[in-house]
């Protein structure tokens, strides 16, 4: 069997000319006879490596100087717990809750303050985006926390919540560099490179410069702190290198796509083949609310639990993998992230379209 689309929400496609590369460079890195697996982080080879990567993400997002770029561990479920230890003054944070990632963050961060709840979805399965124009902000509200593109349930933030100049922390795991974003708009913007970018096993997070103090909670780990992977360009301990080694060349890939307004337009492009077949199909429909859909996770339904098992599976021997519906959920969700190509979603619908003909 040769390559399949896949069309997992995470880890997930990547772009196969990086692959190629990376599978090139296996046994001996640039002349140094030896694997980026295999190298001292340390190294000089490898410090090019991690400050290609950086200058590259940089680039590509137009991070102001006074940010940092970390290339943490611990996925971005560490995370959850990492923003309150290090952010919670106060001990006060106000959560958006849009999703299962999101009520994870606002749980955890109750361990550590108070954690308030200020909107949420849930009361319609998380198929929507709350008005947050004029939300009930806390005064002393350390940070105001969204997940930005809802990976279960294929909701996306088209406008950032007013935060009433409170400081916003975003998740975007699965919309990271799928399109142009202001930096300066937020304190934090981090997520797991496993949707759209890399290997799992990494989270990258860019944290405003004077929010890295010593100034910590009580108890928090020195590995837990901000300050202390910022103060070691990332390799206060050894780092997840080779996954460092692959994203950075992912980032190549997309400055040579023509970057992330490029991205945005293939990515609009491909979302609308599916969600146009979707709108006019009697078969499947979408599960999300249309004005809130995201471009990246596309979850949709027959209806019928077996009907969506036979779609599933039929579907996979015609080489159009995961496509089964988060375990919550249920029904199908397509993640078509940046590494996807437009032929795979092409692929997608006229598979949709047969099927719906055979059996409706
Ligand atoms: C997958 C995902 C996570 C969890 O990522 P881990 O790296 O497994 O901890 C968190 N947030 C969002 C939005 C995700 O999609």
């Amino acid at each position: 069997m040769g390559r399949v689309y896949n069309f997992s929400a995470g880890p997930a496609v990547l772009p196969e000319s990086v692959l190629k590369e990376v599978a090139e460079e296996m046994l001996d890195y640039n002349g140094t006879g030896m694997s980026v697996m295999e190298m001292s982080h340390r190294s000089a080879a490898f410090q090019q490596i991690i400050d290609e990567a950086e200058r590259d993400i940089r680039d590509l997002m137009n991070i102001p100087d006074n940010y940092k770029v970390l290339f943490l561990q611990g996925g971005a479920s560490q995370q959850f717990a990492m923003i309150p230890m290090n952010l919670m003054k106060n001990r006060v944070a106000d959560y958006i809750v849009t999703g299962q990632w999101a009520k994870k963050a606002y749980q955890e961060a109750q361990k550590y303050g108070k954690a308030n709840k200020i909107a949420s979805s849930e009361d319609k399965t998380f198929s929507y985006i709350p008005d947050c124009s004029d939300l009930p902000i806390s005064p002393d509200a350390d940070y105001v926390y969204i997940c930005e593109n809802n990976t279960i349930y294929g909701t996306k933030f088209k406008k950032l919540p007013n935060t009433k100049g409170k400081d916003l922390v975003a998740d975007v795991s699965s919309c990271f560099l799928s399109e142009p974003v202001d930096v300066s708009k937020y304190a934090i913007i981090y997520g797991g490179v496993q949707k759209n970018i890399g290997p799992a096993g990494m989270v990258i997070a860019i944290v405003r410069e004077d929010l890295i103090t010593e100034e910590v909670l009580p108890g928090t780990p020195t590995m837990l702190t901000y300050k202390t992977h910022a103060d070691a360009g990332s390799l206060y301990n050894t780092p997840n290198a080779y996954c460092i080694y692959v994203c950075g060349k992912v980032f190549k890939w997309l400055k040579a796509m023509g970057g992330l307004e490029e991205m945005k337009r293939r990515n609009e492009e491909k979302a609308k083949l599916l969600y146009d077949f979707l709108d006019s199909s009697k078969l499947f429909h979408g599960t999300v609310v249309p004005k809130d859909r995201s471009l990246m996770n596309v979850p949709f339904v027959t209806g019928d639990k077996e009907m969506d098992a036979k779609f599933v599976k039929e579907a996979a021997s015609a080489g159009l993998v995961n496509l089964k519906g988060h375990r919550s959920v249920g029904g199908m969700r397509a993640s078509i992230y940046n590494a996807m190509p437009k032929e795979g979603v092409e692929a997608l619908v006229a598979f949709m379209k047969k099927f719906e003909e055979e059996n409706l």
